[in-house]
């Protein structure tokens, strides 16, 4: 059966990681998180104290970044790796959340970080999420997704998943950086996360994590079924 590249855009927080991985299990295809990667890269660039506004020193610091996904038998998820190092965790904390936009609107990051995810989908059958994926990274992927939900929602979803490793974090921290992730990542002026044109919109606030996988899977089969 010929393979598709399938692309999940949207805001931070609407679920699009959760449901691009079921979707690719489902297909058996793989799956990307294009985030862990910027959050990768800005994890490194955290620990070096390397100045993101300087072209120079990031050029430089870019050639000593290798990043990789593998899979974790215990979780069931690819990690992400750093320098040969797993930094799952590391790049989750609020640290990096609350630098990673910043660090993503540097044209030199997002063109190491595209070029690297433009070779993963070389062979077709992958699912990507992020925000640029159906407009810049695969423009002419089969199916795109743009992922709505609605604020309150996310901030919600987020809030529980940081609760259950720091019971410090407060819903107002959470929100902030929420708002102020999505407000950097569509005014960028690199890649702005932007519905693409033929991208089909999915709101997910009122579905559960079943009844969201079931429809995707059958735009999915469609256009599978239609590209032979
Ligand atoms: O998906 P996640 O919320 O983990 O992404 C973290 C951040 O990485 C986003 O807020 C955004 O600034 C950046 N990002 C991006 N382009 C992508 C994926 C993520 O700029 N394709």
């Amino acid at each position: 059966m010929r393979k598709i590249i399938i692309t999940l855009d949207g805001f931070s927080s609407c679920g699009k990681s959760t449901l691009a991985r079921q979707l690719a299990n489902e297909l058996n295809y793989v799956f990307i998180d294009s985030g862990a990667m910027y959050r990768a890269i800005t994890l490194y660039f955290l620990r070096h104290r390397i100045d993101w506004n300087h072209q120079v020193e990031v050029l430089n610091a870019l050639k000593n970044i290798t990043l990789d996904f593998q899979y974790n038998a215990e979780t069931g998820k690819s990690d992400m790796y750093l320098n040969h190092e797993d930094v799952e965790v590391f790049i989750r904390e609020m640290q990096v959340s609350e630098n990673v936009s910043a660090v993503s609107t540097v044209k030199e990051v997002r063109e190491f970080a595209v070029a690297q995810q433009q070779l993963m989908g070389n062979k077709k059958g992958i699912v990507m999420d992020g925000r640029d994926i159906g407009t810049t990274v695969f423009p002419y992927a089969e199916l795109k997704i743009f992922v709505v939900a609605d604020p309150a929602v996310r901030v919600e979803r987020r809030y529980k998943e940081m609760f259950e490793k720091n019971s410090n974090i407060t819903i107002e921290e959470v929100k902030n950086n929420l708002e102020s992730r999505d407000y950097i990542d569509s005014h960028r002026e690199v890649s702005p996360l932007r519905k693409a044109a033929d991208a089909i919109e999915l709101d997910n606030s009122n579905l559960t994590r079943e009844e969201q996988l079931e429809i995707v899977l059958k735009w999915a089969e469609e256009k599978i079924n239609k590209s032979h």
